[in-house]
């Protein structure tokens, strides 16, 4: 999960790292009431999980309630990379010196942890990493050591901090670290982190994206949990309990298995290119042993989707035989249309494994008019996307 920078910022000060408070607000009127109380210069930043809001127009200095409440205006609505500024946080101006790079982050590709510097932070970095990578120091992190005084000075020296400020680059590398270990993230950016006119150094923006499966030692982290960033029908999905990802696609996917699922998203993504790009409209696991509810949530979601036209049903039948998963998805297509939910949607099933020939027998008999089934995994996946376009 990522934060949003008032969220990470709030991480960073609780493990001690030099930040600057504010208001987050939700209205312009409310941007200017806060400028007002805050005094002086003050800037105003899009609160959205992408980053290059400086350049997208996103952060903006104002002073006194009339130019904070206007420029928030402007902000709030404003499309950042597919994000909508629904948010802005409101925090005192500083007068910056010099702006800096720093980041931790795991990395996958080497095994191990990576720390990042760089004396040309702002908002550049991206091109800095591309035209000059010798200015952006990279030096691995034991994940065991972590990042001992020792280290943020192997870092800070990498990175050519001049010799007065590294004291206090080097303190607030090690508190980073902290953050990055006891809140179980994988990621903890700053930029910039800055030197102000006056000499102290402060993490101006942050970063923060938080390892979901460590989710379970991190009650507190619930708060940071945004529903209304969530796809909804993701949502209902996880309310019931069912391993649910929204895609860009027209045909509704439910299979057994998280592999057999990802196979299914390829197949169709293929087949569909004859049919012009008909692509999986989501990915939907309902584990081993589903019974015939758990198929009629799964149903339920899918067929709620605006934009599935067609449904793939790929279930390979193992503790379940297909004589059950046969059942249950007759029985789902009742519950459905008990509840009003009539369905209209052709379902293109493939079923087989334990006591397939039982499965099919069961679906061919069932007079449903919307089963079509199909007997191979290719040949089901061409119907599927067929029957979407
Ligand atoms: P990003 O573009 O999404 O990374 O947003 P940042 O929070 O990094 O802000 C972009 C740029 O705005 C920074 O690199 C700074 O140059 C500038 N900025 C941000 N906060 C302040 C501030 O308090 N004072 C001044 N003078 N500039 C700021
Ligand atoms: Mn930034």
């Amino acid at each position: 999960m990522d934060l949003f920078e008032y969220e990470a910022k709030d991480l960073f000060a609780k493990h001690g790292v030099p930040v600057i408070g504010g208001a987050v607000v939700t209205t312009a009127e409310a941007a200017g009431a806060a400028a007002d109380e805050i005094g002086g210069k003050v800037v105003i930043k899009a609160q959205v999980k992408a980053g290059g809001r400086g350049k997208a127009g996103g952060v903006k200095v104002a002073e006194g309630n009339a130019e904070a409440t206007e420029k928030a205006q402007g902000i709030l609505g404003l499309d950042i990379k597919g994000h909508i500024v629904k948010k802005v946080l409101v925090t005192p101006a500083s007068a910056i010196a010099e702006e800096y790079y720093v980041s931790f982050l795991l990395d996958r590709a080497n095994r191990t942890f990576l720390a990042m510097a760089s004396v040309e932070g702002g908002m550049d970095i991206e091109e800095v990493a591309v035209t000059k990578p010798e200015a952006l120091a990279r030096v691995a992190v034991d994940a065991i050591e972590g990042c001992t005084p020792a280290k943020a000075a192997e870092i800070a020296a990498a990175a050519n901090f001049a010799a007065d400020i590294r004291p206090a680059i080097e303190k607030i590398l090690c508190q980073l670290w902290d953050v990055l270990v006891k809140e179980d993230a994988t990621l903890v950016e700053v930029n910039p982190l800055v030197k102000t006119v006056e000499g102290d150094i402060v993490a101006l923006d942050g970063k923060v994206s938080l390892d979901d499966n460590a989710a379970f030692r991190h009650s507190d982290h619930e708060a940071f949990v945004d529903n209304a960033a969530i796809d909804p029908i993701e949502l209902r999905a996880k309310e019931h309990d069912l391993n649910y990802v929204k895609l860009e696609g027209e045909v509704g996917i439910i299979g057994n298995g998280a592999g057999l699922v990802m196979s299914t998203l390829d197949v169709v993504a293929y087949a569909g290119e004859e049919f012009g790009g008909v692509k999986p409209a989501n990915f939907l696991d309902i584990g081993g042993g589903a019974s015939a509810q758990v198929m009629a949530n799964g149903l339920d979601i899918v067929l709620n989707d605006p934009s599935v036209k067609s449904v793939f049903v790929n279930v390979f039948g193992g503790i379940t035989a297909c004589d059950a998963v046969a059942n249950g998805i007759i029985q789902a297509v009742a519950m459905l249309e008990a509840n009003g939910e009539k369905v209209t949607k052709p379902l293109v099933c493939r079923i087989d494994g334990n006591n397939a020939e039982e499965g099919r027998r069961i679906l061919d008999e069932s007079g449903l008019d919307v089963v079509v089934r199909v007997q191979t995994m290719d040949d089901a996946a061409r119907r599927v996307a067929e029957l979407a376009k």
